[in-house]
């Protein structure tokens, strides 16, 4: 083709935009160029990146095509704009250095589950990384998690005091090869290395040569290791010993979550759960999410890894280290967060150290510091679409498209459970990773390193400062202590409903049914059981669950007996024999408050009326952490005992209010009559679905709406929302439901800025 008349060949300019930097995109357009026999060159610039392409006009449209149609794995190409330019006639296809080193705003992708080719390399004996815990590509590594600047390049990420050998360097600056520009790239000759050490601190004797093998021994021993990962560290055991797992338990403390498992592969995930192809695929995906599946009844893993509870959360390896520890010791592993029940997880060597000693019997860690502490992303999957439960590794720091683009710069401080942040600019938002509960100096530390790092990574400035209406929120004080910004504050339950609307690119309006624990409502009062009809701009409440006492506040959370209480006395119902437990003084002095409401507002609140359920039929009195009774009641449903609970309306001009009463007397017959909990709890999830739905469509049809929305904390509960969505499906309405945010709290920040962009629109 080279021998075409000049006057033949056709030049264009390309403009590729998305995630195009840092992800192997110079060398698969050089390549490209080389097969097509395509002349010109390929450059980073602050806007993603350029391509002039010369060659015969088939080739170049062949070109154009493939540019998007075969970029390699992470890349994501947003648009190619290609147009004419004057042919040139130099032959030769180059990547061409850019002028500043590399762009401002190449945006740093989340770190991806080690690669196919990686892997072989690893498992190579004749490789020069066989066994290496820490190879990578320019297709896989480590990315957000080693972070600390822009632009993203090796100098400022925590790979800077790692200098590359020759052979790396020459990997490093060849265009050809799978390691052009991979800024983690490292060998076992220039890059981090593994140690095994007693909790003293001191190496362990004789595990020099092989660190990772010798931990793999202490696992197979009944163990439990410190194992510093990719964004914090976990704490691991084997997990088919009962023993190793029931010491971890209460060496934690205090500590009734279910321990998420690291098992090698899929084969070895299904030994253990039921997977559909939704949650394979998930598994297996390059975010490595921890997963929430079916458990098996002979899955051969401990009793208390996940007491009373139907799924077990896997994960596989998404590092070569997680790889290497997963084949040496060949059985499934406990990987549960580094921490104390309730604190942040460990990031910091020291730090670790220091927590950990008393739970670890030993530390594996590894010399390459973590640039920001992320958690394992989990997930679980509801009608065949992912729910995420927490988005974190793996998923951040990827942005998602504003419908209503922000005019000035923004920044969303979230809630106060669950937190996580999000700043803004233009039409493109990128929440930040689990910062978790903001109630120690710990957790409030994080999201402030948090915001500046992004704000430095993203080029945002925020002028507007968006919080939630609680007074009291640690973020909204972090907020009101910003200088020189303006602020906006958006309720709580709007944000929810706006969250999950923008992330589905709508605006509204739509009417919601947004069930949660707690969120400061216009009122004063504490809301979580919303019908609101609304958009992105604003939202009318039009109904709620019928408030009653929350006894003692705050402290009704950690004990759902209170609720229970509440709700009984308030029915005059005598005190059933689920509450033996409880001295008859304390329920009368709760039975009081609730009646004189001292120290006791008022909530509207779903999480709440769970808890209640789930104290009365004697599930869980007491709670180690928010929501416990509720994900307990779901826990133990009969999912074949469907006949739902009856629930009242009650319309008071404009606003419906659901009334659970009825269902509460049905319940206490139930349990009179001797039915099984399984039962009663499966009538109670039919019945309350039933009602959201009923409530939902009555709504709609009164306003004309088509579109619903179900999102809060509660419908992480998957028998409720399938129940709801499909009764909202087979009544004609389309129904949103959070997929790439949490419908916890964890999507309140974007909510935030997607509905401060619309006002600012509007405004
Ligand atoms: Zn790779
Ligand atoms: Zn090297
Ligand atoms: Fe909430």
């Amino acid at each position: 083709m080279s021998t075409r008349p000049e006057e033949t060949l056709r030049r264009i300019r390309a403009r590729v935009d998305g995630t195009v930097q840092g992800v192997g995109y110079r060398p698969f357009v050089y390549r490209l160029a080389d097969e097509l026999g395509i002349a010109g060159w390929v450059l980073n610039d602050e806007r993603g990146v350029l391509v002039e392409a010369e060659g015969p006009p088939d080739a170049v449209a062949a070109f154009v095509a493939r540019l998007s149609a075969d970029a390699p794995p992470l890349a994501e190409v947003r648009a190619v704009q290609a147009e004419a330019v004057d042919v040139v006639g130099a032959p030769g296809f180059e990547i061409v250095a850019s002028a500043h080193g590399g762009a401002a705003t190449a945006p740093v992708t989340p770190d991806s589950a080690t690669c196919a080719d990686c892997l072989a390399e690893l498992a190579d004996p004749a490789d020069r990384r066989y066994r290496y815990p820490f190879l990578n590509c320019t297709n896989c590594g480590p990315r957000f998690t080693i972070v600390q600047g822009i632009p993203y390049d090796r100098p400022l990420t925590t790979m800077s005091g790692f200098a590359m050998c020759e052979a790396c360097r020459a990997e490093y600056e060849d265009p050809l090869d799978r390691r052009f520009h991979a800024q983690p790239n490292a060998c076992p000759v220039c890059g981090p290395q593994v140690q095994l050490l007693e909790r003293t601190g001191e190496p362990v004797e004789g595990a020099g040569d092989d660190p990772l093998r010798a931990a793999a021994q202490d696992l197979l021993g009944g163990a439990i290791l410190a194992v510093k990962g990719l964004g914090g560290y976990h704490l691991a055991c084997r997990a088919d010993s009962e023993q190793a797992v029931a010491a971890l338990r209460s060496r934690k403390h205090r500590e009734d979550r279910p321990f998420a498992l690291l098992v090698a592969d899929v084969a070895a995930a299904r030994r253990l759960v039921e997977l559909d192809a939704v949650e394979e695929a998930l598994l297996a995906s390059r975010a490595r999410p921890i997963v929430l599946a079916r458990r098996r009844p002979d899955a051969d893993v401990a009793a208390s890894i996940a007491p009373g509870a139907p799924d077990l959360g896997l994960m596989l390896p998404y590092t070569p280290m997680h790889h290497l520890l997963a084949t040496d010791t060949g059985v499934p592993l406990v990987f549960t967060s580094g921490n104390l029940s309730d604190e942040p997880i460990a990031f910091d060597d020291d730090d670790a150290r220091q927590r950990l000693h008393r739970i670890a019997d030993r530390f594996l860690v590894h010399d390459r510091p973590i640039a920001t502490r992320t958690d394992d992303s989990v997930v679980r999957v509801v009608r065949e679409r992912p729910l995420l439960l927490r988005r974190s590794r793996g998923y951040v720091p990827t942005s998602l498209d504003l419908p209503i683009a922000a005019t000035q710069h923004l920044l969303g401080v979230g809630a106060e459970q669950k937190n996580a942040f999000c700043v803004a600019k233009g039409d493109r938002a990128w929440p930040s990773h689990h910062i978790g509960d903001l109630k120690n100096y710990e957790t409030l530390q994080s999201l402030e390193k948090g915001i500046e790092h992004f704000e430095t990574l993203f080029e945002v400035t925020p002028e507007i400062v968006v919080y939630d209406l609680h007074p009291d929120y640690l973020s909204t004080r972090y907020a009101l202590g910003r200088d020189g910004v303006k602020l906006i504050t958006v309720q709580h339950h709007h944000a929810h409903l706006a969250a999950t609307l923008a992330e589905h690119g709508e605006t509204g309006p739509a009417v919601g049914a947004i069930f949660d624990g707690t969120g400061y409502g216009h009122d004063g009062t504490v809301w979580g059981g919303e019908i609101l009809v609304g958009g992105l701009d604003k939202v009318a409440r039009s109904g709620r669950l019928r408030p009653i006492r929350l006894p003692g506040g705050e402290r009704a959370i950690a004990e759902p007996w209170r609720m229970a209480c509440a709700w009984l006395t308030d029915m005059q119902v005598a005190l059933p024999p689920a509450f033996d437990d409880i001295p008859q003084p304390r329920w009368n002095m709760v039975a009081r408050m609730s009646l004189q409401g001292t120290g006791s507002p008022f909530t509207s609140s779903m999480g709440r009326l769970f808890d209640a359920v789930s104290a009365i039929c004697g599930v869980r009195l007491e709670a180690t952490y928010e929501g416990q009774a509720a994900v307990e009641f779901e826990a133990v449903a009969d999912r074949a005992a469907a006949d739902p609970y009856p629930l009242e309306f009650e319309h008071r001009g404009q606003t419906v209010a659901l009334d659970p009463r009825p269902m509460i007397r049905a319940v206490l017959d139930d349990i009179a009559a001797g039915v099984p909990v399984p039962t009663i709890s499966a009538r109670f999830h039919a019945g309350l679905a039933r009602a959201t739905a009923d409530v939902l469509v009555i709504v709609a049809e009164r306003d004309d709406l088509q579109l619903a929305v179900l999102s809060g904390g509660v419908f992480q509960n998957r028998l409720l929302l399938e129940l709801t969505l499909d009764a909202l499906r087979a009544a004609g309405l389309r129904v949103l439901v959070p997929e790439r945010l949490s419908p916890n709290d964890g999507q309140i920040a974007f909510g935030q800025v997607a509905v401060a962009a619309a006002r600012l629109a509007n405004a």
